[in-house]
């Protein structure tokens, strides 16, 4: 199969659709793989370390979307981009659809067949193909945390390791999915105080296995969660309620009790936010002050390492990518139920349920 690996066009966005790795797997199962010139400049990447793996460097975007059999990217689609897609040809990527009529619509009229990460399933019902990016933002959530943390930053003054002699920071993780658990790995990893609240039991048993006692686990009362963000020098916000705006864990007046220079990283701010004062933020200006409190609010984490997000991505997305030039999307879906969950248009055709309902459409 001939695949495409266009750049990424849309703002802020220097992740790219394969790494030179995964070229060279691609390459090496007998797929032939054309990647625009400076693709990869947002991951350090050259034309030459794509050569090298096997690519052909093609000058324009639309070199690689009028050649290419199957399309592979980050982001979905931009305006420019849908209108050079065509009947037949297969696009893999992200596209988070539901909220977002104009793009549907114009995957609809292009009759390619589209496949999106993000419905992509796995035996438990998770989501793999998300899973990288919360693993990469709930790590990167004590980077920045403890970097606000510092004086000039506007934060507490608070090592969160602490030195021998002194106690180390508190960090309160609200939600102990996939960002909470990786956010915890961290700050215990930096010696700090970490509580993690949630309000599934069974979740909680789960961590309480992984952390064996090193970190503080409670259920996730109103109470609890205010008794323990009064405390906290780093709070961060990674709760889920799939398919639902994020619930509000800390209302704007209890913000305003929090220590003055206290820290919030509200990771769910993708889905609203659970913080009543929170809103999205970029990489470019990341943090703001309310009441004394440092918000970090960037809607798209990943985004501010490149690298490491699509090596991350590309370690979920090749056995797919795999699969799909290997077999074709028909024969690949038919023998991937996991696969088939992911195929959200075919041919002018909505073939997923929730975007359907989300946006009126037959499906
Ligand atoms: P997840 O489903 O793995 O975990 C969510 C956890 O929240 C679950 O354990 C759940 O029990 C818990 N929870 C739900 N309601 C709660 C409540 N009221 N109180 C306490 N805990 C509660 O989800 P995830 O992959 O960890 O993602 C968390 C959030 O981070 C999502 O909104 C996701 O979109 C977002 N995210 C943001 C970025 C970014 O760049 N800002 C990147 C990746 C993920």
């Amino acid at each position: 199969m001939r695949i495409g690996v266009p750049k990424e066009i849309k703002a802020q966005e220097n992740r790219a659709g394969l790494t030179p790795p995964a070229v060279h797997e691609l390459v090496r199962h007998g797929h032939e793989v054309l990647v625009q010139s400076g693709c990869g400049t947002g991951i350090g990447c050259d034309d030459a370390q794509y050569s090298a793996a096997g690519a052909h460097i093609v000058p324009s975007a639309a070199d690689v979307f009028g050649a290419a059999d199957m399309v592979v990217k980050v982001k979905e689609p931009q305006p420019s981009e849908i209108a050079m897609l065509r009947r037949g040809q297969l696009l893999f990527t992200y596209l988070h659809l539901a909220p977002d009529p104009q793009q549907t619509q114009g995957l609809l009229a292009s009759g390619c067949t589209a496949i999106a990460y993000e419905t992509i399933t796995d035996a438990h019902g998770r989501l793999p193909l998300l899973a990288p990016m919360s693993e990469v933002a709930g790590r990167m959530a004590v980077q920045v945390g403890a970097t606000a943390l510092q004086r000039p930053n506007g934060g507490r003054g608070v090592l969160l390791g602490g030195v021998p002699g002194v106690a180390p920071g508190k960090v309160v993780v609200l939600g102990g999915g996939v960002v909470g658990t990786h956010a915890a790995k961290m700050a215990v990893g930096l010696g700090a105080e970490v509580t993690i609240l949630d309000k599934s039991l069974p979740r909680l048993r789960e961590l309480d296995d992984l952390f064996g006692g090193r970190v503080k686990l409670l259920y996730a009362a109103a109470a609890e969660v205010e008794q323990a963000t009064r405390a906290a020098d780093l709070i961060i916000g990674a709760v889920l309620v799939p398919g639902a705006a994020a619930p509000k864990l800390l209302s704007r007046a209890q913000v305003a009790q929090l220590q003055s220079g206290t820290v919030l990283v509200d990771v769910a701010i993708d889905q609203g936010g659970c913080f009543e004062t929170s809103h999205a933020t970029t990489h470019a200006e990341p943090t703001y002050v309310v009441d004394g409190v440092v918000h970090y609010c960037v809607a798209n984490m990943p985004g501010g390492v490149p690298r490491t997000s699509t090596w991350a991505l590309n370690n979920a997305t090749l056995p797919f990518t795999l699969a799909l030039a290997n077999k074709g999307w028909r024969q690949a879906c038919q023998d991937d139920p996991h696969l088939r969950e992911g195929l959200n248009i075919h041919d002018g055709q909505l073939t997923y349920r929730a975007v359907g309902e989300a946006l009126g459409l037959p499906w």
